[in-house]
Formats: structure tokens, C-alpha cells, sequence
């Protein structure tokens, strides 16, 4: 028996697969370096595990949304390039300094406080410089840019800081040939050629997430951010599958069955009764629900594997609970409920899962909640 079988709900972290993942994602990229994103607790396979896991497999760089993401990390013992892009003001920019992180600015307001931050450091900042190319959420518009590179070269040579990068985010890498995508790849290379032009000397260049990663080699530059993919999961179903890309997914989702009873057919189940048994049948009770996040949107729609058999979640998801029509079977209490794995033993993805929710998978594993623990294997 699996030394999980205890637990009432477990999220099983393939960490060999997120390894595999890496490598073959850095197969992709051959001549760029690796960032794996890890923010939002590595998509919500647990920051700490994932970041040295992908180390270990090639990835010279670690990428998070907010500075006490990264700040973790390397309280954590992280060495290496971590960096961080969230920033809001008054943010830890002092201790972002201390702890060598890359820091992200795409306007004058953080400039000035990562400046000034700076000047009670005992270290010049590391800051990247963030275009906003076409996305048209962070960054820097093209309008500002040139008053941008010209403060923060000013501040590089009153030795504040360093200009370590240049970068842009796609905002449509998972739609191949749509417009948008050409148009970000001329404005982020016009961008960065006059920023090198007023003499900023930028270790690493960098636009790609996970779907330019495996679709747009021209996207690659110096080094690629990916997401996602690292955790075996295809930035979208119209892209491929994971196995098209060689990527395997890390995360399984299962549950201990919390109690198996017969029940007459009209047997109304769960809050409001929006399924009703349509024969003598058996219930098994999943004991996991919106508060794990298994998404309300699932009711009546998310699959499970229970010996060997989809079944579908039998009317509302509660707060900790929901219910599937075990359909005359008959397991025992304890009995292995598997959500979503990486698809080999029969159990559905958390692509399926995002389809039965009307979400994207993202948003399936990132929200799976503190409850569950994340057991490694
Ligand atoms: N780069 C930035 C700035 C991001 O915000 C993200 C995540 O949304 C990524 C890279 C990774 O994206 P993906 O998970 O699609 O690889």
C-alpha cells in the first residue's frame, strides 16, 4: 500500500518529472538559458521543492511575481539568480538588494525607490528593465522607454545599480500566428536596440514563456521563462497535448473515499439536489472540495477515477465535500479516488478538469489549497 493511503488527500509531486521536464524544455531552447517560474508556491507544487528540483536540472535562473517569493527562496538557501517582477511601492526593495535578487522595473516610480533603496545598500541593485512590448499590463510603454533607460543608466553610473536585463511578456505566445506575436518580437527587439544603443550592456534578453518556449525559436534570446511547462502541464489544448512536447505532468490529485453507502433511486444529493439518483445505486464521498479548490464550477461536470471507472461529481462541490455515483460498485471506505494525474493509469488531466470548469489547467493545480499536503515521490 502506498505510505500515503493514510492521508485523508494528497497531491503527489513527481519531482523525476519535473527534472525530465526541465531538461527537455531546455532541449527546446538549446542556445538560451533557464528561469523556472516558481511563483504562486511553483504553480502549487510547493516553491521550496520545485525550485531545487529544477536546479538541479539545468534551470540557472528561478522567476517569481512578488519579492517575498523570492525572498523565500533564498531564506531558504537558494543560491544562484532569483528574480522577482510584482513590485508595488514601498515594497522591501533594501532587502531585494541584500539578498542578490534580479529586480523588475517597468517605470519611474520604482526606479526611484530601488535608487534610493540602493543607496543604503552595500551593493549596487540588479535590475531588469521591463518593456511593455504589446501586453499591455506591466512594463514600460514605448513611449517612456527612452526617459527610462536614460534615469537608469544615470543611477548605473553613480554605481546605484546594475542594468542586468532587459525583457517583455507575450501577451498571445499560445495562439500561433496571431498578429500580436510578430508585432511584440519588432517592438522588444527595437526596444532593447536602443536601450544598448545609450550604452545599457544587459547580461540576459529575455520575452519567451512557456508557449514561445516550445513554439517560437526566434523568441528564445538569452534565456526563457517557463511556467507551466515545467510542471508537464501544455499552456493550452489547441497547442498539444504534453506528451506532443515530451513534457510529463508532475502533480496527481487523489483522495481517501470518506464513506461508500447504497442509497435508493430519487435520492437527492448534495446542497440543492441538483442530481438525483436515477436508480438504487452507491455513493462514494470524495472528501475534498471548493476549499481545496476543486473549482464549484466542476459540480455535476469533474471526472474522478475510482477502480479503474470515470465517474463524474454528483451534484454541488461543498466547501470540503463532494459526492460520486459509484454506479452499483462497490469499494470499501478508503478506497483511492484519483482526480487528475499526468493520465497514464486512466485518470483524467487537470486539462480535464479546466474543461469541466470552463477554466484553463493554470488555474486547476495553483489553486489546490494548503489542506492537501504535497507529498514527494
Ligand atoms: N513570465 C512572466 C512575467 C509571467 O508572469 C509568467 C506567468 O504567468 C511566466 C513568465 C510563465 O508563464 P507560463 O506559465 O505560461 O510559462
Amino acid at each position: 500500500a502506498p505510505r500515503t493511503a493514510t492521508l485523508r488527500a494528497r497531491a503527489e509531486i513527481d519531482l523525476a518529472a519535473l527534472r525530465a521536464n526541465v531538461r527537455t524544455l531546455r532541449a527546446h531552447a538549446p542556445g538560451a538559458a533557464l528561469m523556472a517560474v516558481v511563483k504562486s508556491e511553483a504553480y502549487g507544487h510547493g516553491a521550496v521543492p520545485c525550485a531545487r528540483a529544477a536546479v538541479a536540472a539545468g534551470a540557472s535562473w528561478l522567476g517569481t511575481a512578488t519579492p517575498e517569493e523570492a525572498l523565500a527562496l533564498r531564506a531558504a538557501g537558494l543560491p544562484g539568480r532569483i528574480m522577482c517582477w510584482l513590485w508595488t511601492p514601498g515594497g522591501p526593495w533594501r532587502e531585494a538588494i541584500e539578498a542578490d535578487l534580479d529586480v523588475s522595473v517597468g517605470g519611474m516610480w520604482a526606479l526611484e525607490e530601488v535608487t534610493r533603496a540602493a543607496r543604503g545598500a552595500d551593493r549596487p541593485a540588479r535590475v531588469q528593465l521591463k518593456a511593455d512590448t504589446g501586453l499591455g499590463r506591466g512594463g514600460c510603454p514605448p513611449g517612456d522607454w527612452a526617459d527610462l533607460v536614460r534615469a537608469a543608466l544615470r543611477a548605473e553610473s553613480e554605481g546605484l545599480l546594475r542594468v542586468t536585463g532587459l525583457w517583455s511578456h507575450f501577451a498571445c505566445a499560445d495562439e500561433p500566428g496571431h498578429p500580436s506575436i510578430a508585432a511584440q518580437l519588432d517592438r522588444f527587439r527595437e526596444m532593447v536596440a536602443h536601450a544598448e544603443r545609450q550604452g545599457v550592456r544587459p547580461e540576459v534578453r529575455h520575452i519567451a514563456n512557456s508557449p514561445a518556449t516550445l513554439t517560437l525559436p526566434e523568441s528564445h534570446f538569452d534565456l526563457v521563462r517557463t511556467g507551466i511547462a515545467t510542471y508537464g502541464i501544455s499552456p493550452s489544448p489547441e497547442l498539444g497535448t504534453p506528451a506532443d512536447f515530451g513534457l510529463r505532468p508532475v502533480m496527481t490529485l487523489s483522495a481517501s473515499l470518506a464513506l461508500v453507502k447504497q442509497v435508493p433511486g430519487g435520492h437527492g444529493v448534495s446542497y440543492g439536489h441538483r442530481y438525483v439518483t436515477p436508480g438504487e445505486t452507491t455513493l462514494g464521498l470524495v472528501p475534498l472540495g471548493y476549499a481545496d479548490g476543486i473549482p464549484r464550477h466542476a459540480s455535476s461536470a469533474g471526472p474522478v477515477l475510482v477502480e479503474g471507472k470515470w465517474r463524474t461529481i454528483a451534484g454541488r462541490v461543498a466547501m470540503d465535500q463532494f459526492v460520486v455515483d459509484l454506479g452499483g460498485d462497490a469499494p470499501a471506505p478508503g478506497a483511492e479516488a484519483v482526480l487528475f494525474g499526468p493520465g497514464d493509469r486512466g485518470e483524467p488531466t487537470a486539462e480535464d478538469w479546466a474543461q469541466a470548469a470552463g477554466t484553463i489547467a493554470y488555474e486547476i493545480v495553483t489553486r489546490i489549497g494548503t489542506r492537501v499536503p504535497r507529498v514527494y515521490v
